[in-house]
């Protein structure tokens, strides 16, 4: 398989990985792979995969490796990755880089190190409250539903998703510092790496995102 430019984004659960990926794979047209939203779409189908993975998400530890790279695989081998991709939530530990190491061969890699504080990320996870049907995201701190714990525009009754709740958070924090935090370094050393800071808005976030991308991926014009 060919692949384009792969970028990797880093930072622990809350600083906004996902939100990130979304913009960023609208304006550039990459393909944006996800293995939290894979996972989740297992666990909504019941599939054998997403019966294996789904106690395992809601302690906030990790799915074990073989099933994850399973599942990035497919997403790659559908999608068109010769056109571009955003990692996100991936590689999670050094196996899983590895594993990636050996896909991607020779493809441009930029890793971009979203930042954030523990506290906020405790007040960002565990405040969201979804819609269960329509997917709709609140925050009690940020963004509350002028409902209250029902959704303005559906009306359903909003929910917390079992590994927002707080002790889970910390538990998914935890492993991030043993698990994926080592991975800066591993990254950093091969070059074209850059820390952003995940604490501001995320226009302001994505502005900082899609600057470097276009600075470093300009430079590969001929
Ligand atoms: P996320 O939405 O990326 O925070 O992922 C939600 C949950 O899915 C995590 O807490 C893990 O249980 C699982 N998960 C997502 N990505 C991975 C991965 N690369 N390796 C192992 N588990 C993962």
């Amino acid at each position: 398989m060919s692949f384009g430019n792969v970028v990797i984004l880093l930072g622990p659960p809350g600083a906004g990985k996902g939100t990130q990926a979304k913009r960023l794979a609208e304006s550039t047209g990459f393909l944006h792979v996800s293995t939290g939203d894979l996972l989740r779409e297992a666990v909504r189908n019941e599939t054998e995969l997403g019966l294996k993975s789904k106690a395992i998400m809601e302690r906030g530890e990790l799915v074990p490796d073989e099933l994850v790279s399973q599942l990035v695989e497919e997403k790659f081998e559908k999608g068109s990755p010769e056109q571009g991709i955003i990692l996100d939530g991936y590689p999670r530990n050094r196996a899983q880089a590895e594993f990636l190491d050996g896909i991607l061969g020779e493809a441009g890699l930029l890793t971009i190190n979203i930042s954030i504080e523990d506290e906020e990320v405790v007040k960002r996870i565990s405040g969201r409250r979804v819609a269960p049907q329509s997917g709709k995201v609140y925050n009690i701190y940020y963004s509350p539903s002028a409902k209250g714990e029902y959704c303005e525009e559906s009306g359903e009754k909003l929910i917390q998703r079992e590994d927002d709740r707080e002790p889970v958070v910390r538990r998914r924090l935890e492993v991030y510092r043993r698990e994926t935090q080592p991975l800066i370094d591993y990254y950093r050393q091969r070059g074209r790496f850059h820390d952003v800071d995940g604490g501001r808005t995320i226009g302001q976030v994505a502005q900082a995102v899609s600057r470097l991308v276009e600075r470093e991926l300009s430079q590969e014009q001929p």
